[in-house]
């Protein structure tokens, strides 16, 4: 037998390593710096190491004191109910229980193009089917509530990413909260804020529920706003929080979606060792306000040091446009650095490059105006 049609699948293309690249050009792995997946150049909090070490002899255990327990640290950092907060295995597992709580057979969903890959995915591997919205490159892929409303067809599921990957482009929270409005009642709107962190626009978690508060270094809303229930909000510890490898994220669902977590869930979204480094990283407030002000830095670096045009960014990473991407990409790899190419998201004249280090950055940097020169 085989398993079901899936040509209309597509295969998640993750940023290269260090190691595959090394092993590829027969080089060393220290010769490299990857720039390529908007990993935390900092690492992990310190602390989230030592909550993994610890929680290593009680992985016989099912995590469940570990699980209520990030639940209800993250409910009380944006001041919403637990029952709001559904912990996955990445943001990408988040993303699937919202798919799998709003999708029937055959329901549209509307995602950005460029965009990140795995709306369309996650709304295929639930027997969905997908639309996409064009963001204008003429505009250096600017967004506002237009740019989504003048695609949407009555989709179940609409997907705004701000800030957005990989154009690094922001909407304005009145332009989301417009999207919501004049969307149906039956549509929710995913608001992916896998780089909310490093973004100064309040977060969308301001009109699912309540305000959101400083703690844990998540972003502030700066006003009381009206709140819907037809918008959730998707968060990862895979960026700012520097805890790529260990698969956490969460949503933010509407108030009244009650027990629909517990419906859709795979039994333990997270996993004890995941739980407890997320609730350590949490609480160091510092390594989060180290790794937004590492990234401003380098997007300032970036800013004003490439010889070639870049798009305003809000996130840890910087698009730069350098004629032909594939090309810029091979030529860095082989001086060391690995950057992304972005023909994956159908960007050719681009490269994306994540913020680094100080060092790493200048490198980088250095590299890429050799290689443009
Ligand atoms: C990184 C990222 C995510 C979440 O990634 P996880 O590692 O699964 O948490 C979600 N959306 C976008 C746009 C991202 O770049």
């Amino acid at each position: 037998m085989q398993p079901r049609d899936l040509s209309a699948h597509v295969p998640y293309e993750a940023g290269r390593g260090i190691e595959e690249v090394a092993r590829e050009l027969g080089r060393d792995p220290d010769e490299f710096v990857k720039l390529a997946s908007n990993e935390n150049p900092l690492g992990p909090s310190p602390a989230a190491s030592e909550a993994i070490r610890e929680a290593a002899g009680r992985a016989n255990s099912y995590p469940t004191a570990a699980h209520t327990d990030l639940t209800a640290a993250v409910a009380d950092a944006w001041r919403v109910d637990d029952e709001q907060v559904w912990l996955g295995n990445g943001g990408d597992g988040a993303l699937d229980y919202l798919a799998r709580a709003t999708l029937s057979p055959g329901d549209d969903v509307l995602v950005p193009d460029p965009g990140f890959s795995y709306y369309a995915m996650s709304a295929r591997y639930h027997h969905g089917e997908v639309a996409e919205y064009p963001l204008p490159a003429a505009d250096d892929f600017a967004m506002d509530a237009d740019t989504v409303l003048d695609h949407y067809d009555g989709e179940r599921v609409v997907y705004v990413t701000s800030p957005h990957n990989p154009t690094g482009r922001v909407m304005a929270l009145d332009e989301v909260e417009r999207v919501a409005r004049e969307t149906d009642e039956e549509t929710l709107v995913v608001v992916d804020e896998a780089y909310g962190e490093y973004a100064d626009e309040p977060s969308a978690v301001s009109i699912v529920g309540g305000a959101a508060s400083k703690d844990a270094g998540l972003s502030e809303a700066t006003e009381d706003r009206e709140t819907r229930d037809d918008v959730a909000v998707l968060r990862t510890f895979s960026k700012a929080y520097g805890l790529a490898g260990v698969r956490l994220g969460y949503a933010v669902v509407p108030a009244d979606w009650g027990d629909a977590y517990a419906r859709v869930n795979t039994p333990f979204a997270a996993s004890e060792i995941a739980c407890r480094a997320g609730i350590a990283a949490m609480g160091d407030r510092e390594h989060v306000q180290d790794s937004v002000e590492t990234a401003a830095w380098a997007r300032e670096y970036i800013h004003e040091n490439v010889d070639a045009p870049t798009l305003p960014s809000s996130g840890n990473f910087v698009l730069v446009r350098v004629g032909d991407g594939t090309e810029t990409y091979e030529a860095l790899k082989r001086r060391g650095v690995i950057v992304r190419d972005t023909s994956s998201y159908g960007l050719l004249e681009y490269v994306r490059v994540t913020c680094g280090t100080r060092e790493e950055t200048r490198r980088a940097v250095e590299e890429l105006n050799e290689v443009l020169a």
